[in-house]
């Protein structure tokens, strides 16, 4: 069956609908905002409003802006480097094939390397964990204008260009989701840009910011539980950026626009929220014994092999099926020339990838302890999302797919975890 071309039907709306969108566009930030002045608050209870808000003026600050905005350009300008491959992304509706540079982790490491000479000159950069409240504002404004320029911009391209389920004609749900597929300026492509780099690596910097701190307030040591988390996330992020080409083969590029959904998730989302763990761990310092330490990294390094192992399956799977990794695997074909994965990694569940990430989320909250609930958000949230992502996948391959797709899930029933779900 071939892919859609037409705008979705009401039917076919998703989050549920304008009304759902807008509720969530209110909703995500007020959130965001709630976690953040409660993992400051002494009782940490997530169930219950911080008993005393702080001033306005704590949640701004131009300082903080002028910040995000040079790093915004700072990221925009290492991206732009001539430096690493350039490789080729799926081909569109109109048979082009656009280019992208796969330059992410060399622009981790020449952040690194700048941020290690800032340390070494004295930068205080443990300042930055105070400066999270402005700097999550700052980064909510900016996102929200970048959605309503990409609002605008998609105005100005050929149907051809849209994304096949942000074009349904409502103004609140395509501002939501993305109207068009890949935005670029010349070759600069602005959701491959925000996807794995701002956000992504400042939430490494922020989780190192936390970390300074703590080992100041400890007189030079940070503590093992946040030195596991501060470990386990950089090495989420190092991966991303070292297999960046296999963020080509993600939903995020493939299928959604680049709306408030994605300018939000990955320049505010990613960095305030996922270093909750971190920023529990600052202000509720835990201890942690060596041998749970240990079964923590186990269950890390497990979580990490499912997930690599199932994404850069599927990743040279379809950049290359000939590959003599993936060459002897089975697989269906289908309608559109296709084939999909039925064995390997794919043939055990229809998302090993989620499972594996949904591990590394459980390894990453445990070091945290189990007195608070916040610490674990990441985790719930994650399944809540991953459950709904995969729910969303399942109807867009179903169309793609029709009675391949059917057939897949006869062969491989659980969606993400073996014999449970
Ligand atoms: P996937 O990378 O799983 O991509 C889904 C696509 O893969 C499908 O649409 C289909 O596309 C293809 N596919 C599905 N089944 C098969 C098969 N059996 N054989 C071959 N191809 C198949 O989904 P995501 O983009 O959601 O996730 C990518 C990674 O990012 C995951 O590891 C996920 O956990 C992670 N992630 C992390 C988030 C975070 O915030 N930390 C948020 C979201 C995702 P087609 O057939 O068109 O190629």
């Amino acid at each position: 069956m071939a892919q859609k071309q037409t705008a979705p039907s009401p039917a076919e709306l998703e989050f549920g609908g304008p009304l759902g969108t807008a509720a969530l566009m209110l909703l995500l930030p007020l959130t965001l905002f709630h976690l953040l002045l409660t993992c400051h608050s002494g009782p940490c209870s997530l169930l219950s409003l911080p008993s005393e808000l702080p001033p306005i003026s704590a949640f701004w600050s131009s300082g903080a802006l002028l910040l995000l905005l040079f790093w915004l350009g700072f990221q925009a300008t290492l991206y732009l480097l001539p430096m690493g491959k350039v490789t080729e992304g799926r081909m569109l509706r109109d048979k082009s094939h656009l280019q992208y540079p796969l330059n992410g982790f060399r622009c981790l490491g020449l952040t690194a390397l700048l941020v290690g000479l800032g340390l070494a000159g004295g930068l205080p950069f443990g300042n930055l964990s105070e400066m999270l409240l402005p700097l999550a504002s700052a980064a909510t404004v900016i996102a929200f204008f970048l959605s309503l320029f990409l609002y605008l911009k998609s105005f100005t391209v050929p149907p051809s260009a849209l994304a096949p389920g942000g074009n349904s004609g409502n103004p609140i749900y395509d501002f939501f989701l993305g109207r068009e597929l890949n935005p670029r300026f010349g070759s600069f492509d602005l959701k491959y840009f925000c996807e794995l780099r701002p956000g992504l690596i400042g939430w490494a910097l922020i989780n190192l910011a936390l970390l300074l701190r703590e080992a100041e307030r400890q007189r030079g040591w940070p503590s093992l539980a946040m030195g596991l988390v501060s470990a386990f996330q950089f090495i989420y992020v190092a991966d991303a950026l070292w297999y960046e080409e296999a963020v080509l083969t993600t939903i995020d590029i493939i299928h959604d626009g680049f709306g408030f959904m994605l300018a939000f998730g990955d320049l505010v989302w990613v960095p305030f929220i996922y270093s909750l763990q971190a920023q529990f761990l600052l202000n509720h310092p835990q201890s942690l014994e060596l041998p749970v330490a240990g079964a923590i990294c186990l269950l890390k390094a497990i979580g990490y092999f499912i997930f690599r192992g199932a994404n850069s399956q599927k990743n040279t799977f379809r950049r290359n099926p000939s590959d003599p990794s993936v060459a002897g695997l089975e697989t269906i074909p289908t309608a559109t020339g296709r084939h999909l994965l039925v064995s390997g990694w794919w043939g055990m569940v229809r998302h090993p990838n989620y499972l594996g990430d949904l591990i590394m989320a459980l390894a990453w909250s445990l070091p945290c302890g189990v007195t608070h609930l916040l610490p674990y958000f990441y985790f719930f949230y994650f399944v809540i999302l991953l459950v709904h992502r995969e729910y969303r996948d399942e109807r867009q391959c179903l169309q793609k797919y029709g009675l391949a797709w059917r057939e897949y899930c006869r062969r491989v029933p659980y969606r993400i975890v073996p014999y449970i779900y």
